[in-house]
This record gives C-alpha cells, structure tokens and sequence, in this order.
C-alpha cells in the first residue's frame, strides 16, 4: 500500500468502526490480496482516489454508473428535485413518470413497484409469487447472486462466491430448504426439481444474463426452455434483470432475448447511482400487492424523489438513438484488444461478453456456469488485478464479478486499457 497512503490510513480508521472497513463485502479487496482504494471523487470514464491517482473505472458502482460519473444532466435532475424538499411520505409525480418510463422500455411490466434495493425487489418478487401461486419453494441457480436475503443466500455468487462463503450462517435450515438449486444453462437439472417436488415450487428466478459469477450469456434454448417449463408446471418464471435491465439493451435481457418472463425485478440504472429498486410485471399478478391486494410491502423512502430524478435523467439519456449500439462496439472494441494480446502472449483464458459486460476468466475451457467459472486460476486474478490497479485501471476485484463499461469511456480509454491489460498479462502465468 505504499502508492496509496491516505487509503491505508481511511481503512484503518474504518475497520475500527465498520466490520472489514466497508459497508459492503467485495469492496474490502480480501480475494485480490490487498486492500480498498478510497475514493475523492467520479467524472465520466474516470475515479480519482484520495491519494491523487487517476483510474479508468471498470466497476461503475457495480452496474448503475451507465452514463459514467457525475453527469450532468443527472447531477442537476437530483440538485432541481433536492431544492424541493428529499422524502415526503406520500405520492410524488416522478414514482409514476419512472413506472411509465420503465412499462415503455419493458412494456411485460405491465405495472411496477418501487422499492430501495435490488435485494428488496428480489424478496418481495418472491413473496408474491409464492402468494400468487399458494406455494413455498423457489428454484435459483447455482453462482446466481439476488441480493443477501435469508432464502436466496445459498450457493449464490458475487461476494459469497468470492470470499468462498457456501451457506451463511444466521439463515435458518427452515428457510434455505425452500431454496432449490439448479445449474445454469442446464434444462434438465431444472426438470429433475419439478419432478422432484411435484406442485411445490413458486418460482424459477434467474439472472437472464448471468453477471454475479462473472459473466455468463445463456445458451441458446436455455431461457425459452425455462419459460415453457415453468408454463407447464404452474410456475411463475422471475428474470432478476438488476444488473441486465438498461444494461444488455433498453429493455433488458427480456428484449435481447426474445423470452418474456411473468415478473422482473430491476435496480441499479434504474436510480441512477441512487439506491433504488424496482420489481413488476403481469398486472393480474401485481394487483395482490398491498393496497390493492393482501401480499404486504412497503418502505419509508420507496419512490423516493431524488433516486425517481435521477433514474428518469439515466433513462431518458439511455433513450437517445444510438446508446446501445456505442456501448456494443465498445464492449466488443475492448474485449477483441484484450483477445489479441492474450493470443499473442498464448494465455489460455475465455473472454464472456454481452455487450458491455464482460469477464475474462483465466482458464481455456468454455465457462458456461458456476462450476465452470470456477475453474479459473484466481491467484492469477489476483496478480493481474493488482498490475491493473497499479498502472490506472480500476477493475473489479472479484474473478465473479462483471466489468462494466459506459457511455462514457472515450476509445482513447479503451486503448489505454487494452495497453495496461497487455502489460499486467505479460507477467501472468496461468496455472
Ligand atoms: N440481483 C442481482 C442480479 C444483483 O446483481 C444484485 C446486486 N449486485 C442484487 C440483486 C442485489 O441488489 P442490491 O445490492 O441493490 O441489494
């Protein structure tokens, strides 16, 4: 930590008050052997760290930071909204000008309720589809992450997969039992759970685009098999698109795929950079939400102004002709410089990429779900991640994690990068 004094010294301070010095587990560093870089300030592609470095980001807050940092136009929407007074307590014109917002992107989402987080989203989704169809269990997908509450921790990615934590202590066997596993891109292991527990299970939740173990697109078939399996057997199919919704195309993995799914919930870009969440979909099933049905939710600063300000901003830049299409060529710019020098040095590593998400994970074989993810050499990770951060590339510092691009990377940044990448590699032996 000799480059980054002032960070040393805010960690020490922090981990007297804060368990691990953050509020949040990935950010602590723990798997990539060091320790977290403190943050002054974001502008565009860029975060300046309290020591005076300059990095190009490649973490964008974990997802929300599409446009990059500190834009304008969202800057002033939450300052304009903020003069006017930050939490009511009653009903705003800006909740339902981001529900229409979202129904034109995602018009499945036929009605929409909001929330704070992508982890409230996800747990209410699930209240109601176990209310909706008188069930209790639910199916997720090995290395799949849908935020920290109690049901959904078990053999999740993200932080747990990264720190190696399987089960979470605290979680009683009660409630993880209701939590069935499959494996990703695997039908059958989805048809063997059905056969298993005839007429029990509520819901198939899935990230439609896997992010949270890196990336991972799903194969061909995969999505729309698990729409016609969970037609047949009275399931309800959830996409959790809170990394993939405004991500992977306006309208999320649903548009990009094709598969129309009966409840989504959705985070992150929707806020702008300000908590928020979202889950909606068939309005037949989002009337048993209270107060218009009995499933009971609710939250002091759901819809709040200033989170609906800035996601309106994020959206209505996001709408503009073309958005999509530049965060492609720059996704595929980036992940082509990085597979050109790879195949000069002959590492054996596999790029995943869907749009502007990707993860190069150090190993030659195909990573198709979390087994296979797993196979890549983390140490390696960790070598290369440090060189990253010590030449001005901040990446995320998890091997399960996606590196997120925006709007606001110039391809100047994406050749810079690819230059850094090539000389952190160049000392990478891969096990
Ligand atoms: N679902 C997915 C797919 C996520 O990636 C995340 C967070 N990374 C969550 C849910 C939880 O969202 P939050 O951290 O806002 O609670």
């Amino acid at each position: 930590m000799e480059r980054y004094p002032k960070s040393a010294e805010l960690f020490a301070a922090a981990q007297r008050v804060l368990p691990g010095g953050v509020n949040s587990p990935v950010r602590a560093f723990k798997a990539v052997g060091g320790q977290p870089l403190f943050i002054e300030r974001g502008e565009g592609a860029y975060l300046h760290d309290v020591d005076g470095h300059r990095f190009i980001d490649f973490v964008g807050s974990w997802g929300p930071m599409i446009l990059g940092h500190a834009s304008p136009a969202v800057i002033k929407a939450i300052v304009e909204t903020a003069g006017k007074g930050t939490s009511f307590g009653a009903p705003s014109r800006l909740e339902t000008e981001l529900a229409e917002a979202i129904n034109n992107a995602m018009p499945h989402l036929e009605m929409v309720r909001l929330v704070s987080s992508g982890t409230e989203a996800v747990m209410s989704a699930l209240r109601l589809a176990r209310a909706f169809t008188g069930r209790d269990k639910i199916i997720k997908f090995e290395g799949g992450y849908h935020g920290h509450s109690d049901g959904l921790l078990s053999k999740s990615g993200s932080g747990l997969a990264t720190l190696g934590i399987p089960e979470s202590p605290g979680v009683p066997a009660s409630f993880a039992a209701e939590t069935l596993t499959g494996v990703y891109n695997d039908l059958s292991s989805v048809e063997t759970l059905f056969e298993q527990f005839p007429g029990q299970i509520a819901a198939v939740i899935l990230e439609p685009v896997a992010a949270n173990m890196g990336v991972i697109p799903p194969q061909p078939g995969f999505l729309e098999g698990l729409r016609q399996l969970t037609c047949e057997r009275g399931a309800l199919l959830v996409f959790d698109e809170v990394i993939s919704g405004f991500r992977v195309a306006q309208g999320g993995a649903a548009a990009r795929y094709g598969v129309t799914p009966d409840l989504t919930t959705l985070g992150k870009i929707i806020g702008g950079g300000l908590p928020v969440g979202a889950y909606g979909g068939r309005a037949d099933i989002m009337r048993h939400v209270a107060p218009s049905g009995p499933v009971y939710q609710a939250g002091t600063l759901s819809g709040n102004p200033l989170a609906m300000a800035a996601g309106l901003a994020t959206l209505a830049a996001l709408a503009a002709p073309g958005v999509y299409q530049a965060l492609e060529d720059k996704g595929r710019m980036l992940a082509d410089g990085i597979l050109t020098v790879t195949g000069k040095l002959g590492l054996p590593v596999t790029l995943n990429r869907v749009g502007s998400l990707m993860t190069l994970f150090f190993t030659g074989d195909e990573v198709t779900n979390y087994t296979s993810a797993s196979r890549s050499d983390t140490g390696c990770f960790g070598v290369f991640h440090r060189a990253l951060l010590d030449n001005g590339i901040y990446w995320p510092p998890s091997q399960f994690e996606a590196a997120f691009l925006s709007t606001a990377h110039s391809e100047a940044d994406i050749i810079e990068t690819i230059r850094v990448i090539g000389l952190a590699l160049n000392k990478t032996e891969i096990a």
